[in-house]
């Protein structure tokens, strides 16, 4: 890609400099001059109503023919030696698309010493697992692992790349797609190949939830999707199944802009946001952050996690982990219960896909009833230990 000021057409109108959403263009002596934070979006090039902008939007790896770029990859995230159950998820999708092209399924397994993670991987449905181990790549870098990932990319020409939309996957997914000139479609709960094309639909909830998009990317490969764990289904593993494990020479480089020191693992996190079955949340309606114990009390009797509007995030009320929404976690669990939360797009992004859920809030018209199986009117401060009370009762606790 590339950006040039034609500068006998510029008349110095300036209306690139409003067009650039970075600040990145300014005028010298009535002429556009572009400037080093330039992240080639080519927003101003559209803008101009003089040609003076000359941007050439071919991609560094040169699409060219698209059908050269063949199989499914799944970045196979692990942490610790441990893989991600949402990379099962991904290698059981993976599958399906990867039967449907006619094409083969690949893991990209990057750390130290995760060798015996590759037969796993085999097992969950890959036919091979490109492996890359070093001790620099033991704890996830985005710099460095985009680094890796982007370079097999470029190297192999995979159709498509999945990763799930955890924090590492979401760091990880743009920062390759950008460097590699591809579209990604963040967030997905349906993935399909279009039998016409050979495209790759990817579906999404978008403005909130309110409808389902479905994405395609026609003209530039790989297609990248971030996947939201918990949607879709692992295959039952076979110990049984064979696959190719290819080692690969890790990109490592001086001078990273980011280090991880030390992991600092937060005190009292029992369960899992993302594996839970049931996630008793609350919101601002709690009215004050010791009222948080109704909330921890109903979730230990039910086995359940933690959860929080940001609203109760952002007054220090709950660490940030337990932040569900657009900005947070995004949860699918059996039972999703909305404590004193009013049901703002931003929540609903997070859980919406909840199989039932449970709302308490005084106000009749809150738009979390919108969404609720079951909706309770009423002061969460009575409701919640009553509701406690009841289960301790049911439960035998
Ligand atoms: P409020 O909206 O203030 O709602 C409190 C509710 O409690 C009200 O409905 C009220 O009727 C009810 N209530 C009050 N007292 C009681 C009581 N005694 N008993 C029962 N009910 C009671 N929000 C998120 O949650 N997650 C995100 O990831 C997120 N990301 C965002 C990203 C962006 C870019 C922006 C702009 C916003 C984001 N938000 C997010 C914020 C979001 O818009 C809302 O402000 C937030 O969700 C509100 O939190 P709340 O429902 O707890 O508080
Ligand atoms: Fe700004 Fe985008 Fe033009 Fe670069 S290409 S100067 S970032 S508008």
């Amino acid at each position: 890609m590339s950006i040039r000021i034609i500068e006998e057409n510029c008349t110095g109108c300036a209306v690139c400099v409003r067009a650039c959403p970075f600040g990145a263009i300014k005028m010298e002596n009535d002429k556009a001059v572009i400037l080093d934070n330039c992240t080639l979006c080519g927003s101003c090039a559209d803008a101009c109503k003089f040609d003076a902008i000359d941007f050439q939007a071919e991609r560094g790896t040169g699409m060219g023919d698209l059908s050269s770029y063949r199989d499914v990859w799944v970045f196979a995230e692990q942490k610790d030696g441990v893989i991600d159950s949402a990379a099962f998820e991904l290698l059981g999708v993976g599958r399906h698309l990867a039967d449907q092209l006619g094409q083969d399924l690949a893991a990209v397994l990057i750390g130290n010493k995760v060798r015996p993670l590759a037969q796993q991987l085999i097992a969950y449905g890959a036919d091979k697992v490109y492996w890359l181990d070093h001790a620099d790549l033991e704890r996830f870098n985005d710099e460095l692992y985009a680094d890796n990932l982007s370079y097999l990319v470029e190297r192999y020409r995979p159709n498509i790349v999945l990763l799930a939309a955890t924090v590492y996957g979401r760091s990880l997914g743009p920062r390759v797609a950008a460097r590699i000139g591809t579209g990604l479609t963040a967030d997905c709960t349906g993935l399909e190949i279009d039998v016409d094309t050979g495209n790759l639909m990817q579906t999404r909830p978008a403005f909130g939830g309110n409808l389902m998009a479905t994405i395609v990317c026609p003209d530039h490969r790989p297609q990248m999707a971030t996947v939201r764990p918990r949607v879709m289904k692992p295959l039952e593993p076979d110990s049984e199944r064979s696959g190719r494990i290819l080692r690969q020479q890790p990109q490592l480089k001086q001078g990273l802009k980011t280090r991880v020191l030390q992991v600092v693992e937060e005190a009292g996190e029992t369960v899992n946001l993302l594996e839970a079955d049931i996630i008793v949340s609350g919101g601002r309606g709690l009215g004050d952050p010791k009222n948080f114990t109704l909330i921890e009390e109903l979730a230990q009797t039910l086995g359940g996690a933690v959860g929080a509007s940001r609203a109760a995030v952002d007054a220090g009320w709950i660490p940030y982990s337990h932040q569900v929404g657009q900005t947070g976690k995004t949860v699918g669990p059996k039972v999703y219960f909305a404590c004193g939360i009013s049901g703002a797009v931003q929540h609903l992004a997070g859980m919406s896909s909840s199989d039932i859920i449970v709302a308490i809030n005084k106000d009749p018209d809150a738009p979390i009833f919108k969404v609720a199986t079951y909706g309770i009117v009423g002061d969460v401060l009575e409701i919640l230990p009553l509701i406690t009370k009841e289960f301790k009762k049911a439960l035998g606790k």
